[in-house]
């Protein structure tokens, strides 16, 4: 008797996919992810990054009835930026803060069961706030990288260290804030540190162990490897020395693949973005600098990249290529989206790289009259392009530009998302441009490594953010919401055709995917900049989204900073369920 109830209660744990029976995360799990409405495994809400649930409980019919049904703080006296995207996975939220901390929560009632506080050492260089974007899970680990460049894996249930390995050496620039993803059974990940002059690249992991699979640097000249029993092997040269760059400049070219990477199953290929080619001043690199400022389609079974396309070739403007890319169905094709830093908002074939469209989605761009469909390569204004200090009067400083978007970007780290209901994107936008010049500069190991300065502008006097729903087959922008303050969160969207997004004034917002129309706000008591997520428990469906200003806005912004600077910083997760 005893032994059939003990099996019929694994049978229902393994029909509801919950209880204390639940076996470990998988791959097929995580593939799964959009479409399991009763968590959310992986950073995106799925592989693909899409950010759209099916559930439709909550809608426009009762939303008014959407109260928080706990908050937790992450307490300390570290309420710095709070970027992070929470993962719920049997019962438990999983959820980073800043200052590489990571904390399990009961996802019912918000009780702490754990927290890891990562010992960071003195010198740690974070270019843009000490944020980190959330963590991976896989099996019984949850796995997240630090701002000194390593990778830790704890165990779910009780927060112990099961392994960590060092991604690269802090002192030369190197951090890491991205959210690891899980394809095909391995760890992937990127570098930050562009701005020191480090080498991108894109990393595969035992997900179990941490042990290295393959590495791909994108940056040409730098060699490939794949690992067999420790053992490196070379697995082909990112390209031919000096192709693309000058001298030596590959040597410390940049191209850190800092927001992570996305994955669809049907290509096969991991999508990661690349940043700027380094130093920031273009002149002292001529040529494409390849494989910066792009989309690299990076087959998971090998590490090879299958095919690349390049944003903004020779960038001399910051534009990181790094934005997210989306893959979803297009006139039965799988398609990739991404709004890029530069303006543009691209639409590419997932399978082979091809440009299928450029749609500005900004009001203002100064750098390209547009970009060319037929060989994929921006129409440049060289009158925008920041001059070069040494045909400059004294040499030391090159003529001053002011461009549109400014580095900060037409988009930046905030993730968008898409609702294959409307067939629309929801894009959080910036207005603002740059004044931006080149100066001098030689790499140093672990110093700034730009060779420009600048001063961030906004565009209008009544906005920076604007929110924005995009029609990928036409670039047209259905409708937009203003937002005061620049958008920093990321967004997601609904079965219930609801779009959720955080604003710096504090407030998490639903409004109607269909039009815009503003149909629910809280005050979560500091700036949200991070992504929303929604799952199901008990016939529920919860909404949960991390609070806290900070992030590169307020250290990078210039004129804009200064119109943010009454805004108060924080640091905790909010939870929002319909009134019974
Ligand atoms: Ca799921
Ligand atoms: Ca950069």
């Amino acid at each position: 008797m005893k032994r059939k109830l003990l099996a019929s209660l694994v049978g229902m744990a393994l029909i509801t996919g919950s209880s204390a029976f639940a076996a470990g995360v998988t791959d097929a799990m995580i593939e799964k992810d959009a479409q399991s409405v009763g968590d959310v495994l992986s950073w995106g809400m799925g592989q693909q990054g899409q950010r759209y649930t099916p559930l439709d409980k909550i809608n426009a019919g009762n939303i008014s009835k959407l109260v928080p049904a706990w908050s937790f703080s992450f307490g300390g006296e570290k309420q710095r930026g709070q970027e992070s995207q929470p993962l719920v996975h049997n019962g438990k939220m999983f959820v980073t803060g800043s200052y590489s901390r990571i904390y399990a929560l009961d996802a019912k009632s918000g009780k702490k069961l754990w927290k890891y506080e990562h010992r960071l050492p003195e010198g740690i260089m974070p270019c843009c706030d000490v944020i980190n974007r959330g963590a991976a899970l896989f099996d019984n680990l949850v796995i997240f990288a630090t701002l000194d460049a390593q990778l830790v894996a704890l165990d779910q249930n009780t927060g112990d260290v099961v392994w960590k390995e060092k991604i690269d050496d802090y002192a030369a620039g190197y951090s890491a804030s991205a959210a690891p993803l899980i394809a095909k059974g391995l760890l992937l990940t990127g570098v930050s540190g562009g701005e020191f002059g480090v080498i991108g690249r894109v990393e595969a992991r035992d997900p179990k162990t941490g042990k290295m699979v393959w590495t791909r640097p994108v940056v040409e000249g730098h060699m490939g490897y794949k690992y067999e029993g420790g053992k490196a092997i070379e697995n082909g040269i990112s390209g031919t020395t000096n192709k693309t760059w000058p001298g030596d400049l590959w040597k410390s070219g940049g191209a850190t693949t800092w927001l992570g990477g996305t994955y669809d199953a049907t290509t096969g290929l991991a999508y990661f973005g690349t940043g700027n080619p380094a130093p920031w001043n273009s002149h002292l690199r001529p040529g494409d600098n390849l494989f910066s400022t792009s989309t690299v389609a990076v087959d998971v079974a090998t590490g090879k990249i299958t095919w690349h396309y390049q944003k903004t070739p020779n960038d001399g403007w910051d534009y990181d290529g790094v934005n997210e890319f989306i893959t979803f169905d297009m006139d039965g094709k799988r398609m990739g989206a991404s709004a890029d830093r530069n303006g543009f908002f691209y639409v590419i074939d997932a399978k082979n790289g091809k440009l299928n469209g450029a749609f500005p989605f900004v009001s203002k761009i100064t750098w390209a009259t547009g970009i060319d469909l037929k060989t994929g390569r921006p129409n440049y204004d060289p009158a925008n392009r920041p001059g070069d200090p040494t045909k400059g009067p004294d040499g030391k400083k090159g003529n001053v530009v002011f461009s549109a978007p400014s580095f900060l970007g037409g988009k930046n780290q905030q993730p968008m998302a898409y609702s294959p209901k409307t067939g629309l994107f929801y894009v959080p936008a910036n207005e603002w441009g740059m004044e931006i010049w080149n100066e001098p500069v030689t790499y140093k190991k672990g110093a700034a490594y730009l060779g420009a300065g600048f001063t961030i502008k906004p565009l209008h006097d009544d906005y920076i953010g604007a929110m924005r729903a995009i029609d990928p087959k036409t670039g047209k922008i259905v409708w937009e919401n203003k937002n005061s303050a620049p958008l920093w969160g990321g967004v997601m969207t609904t079965g219930g055709n609801l779009v959720f997004y955080g604003t710096p004034e504090g407030f998490i917002k639903a409004v109607d995917a269909k039009n815009g129309k503003e149909l629910w706000k809280f005050q979560t008591g500091s700036g949200v900049v991070a992504p929303p997520i929604s799952w199901e428990e008990g016939g529920e469906q919860y909404v949960a989204v991390v609070s806290g200003w900070g992030g590169a806005v307020p250290l990078w912004g210039g004129e804009v900073a200064k119109k943010v600077n009454t805004l108060e910083q924080g640091g905790s997760v909010w939870v929002f369920k319909l009134l019974k």
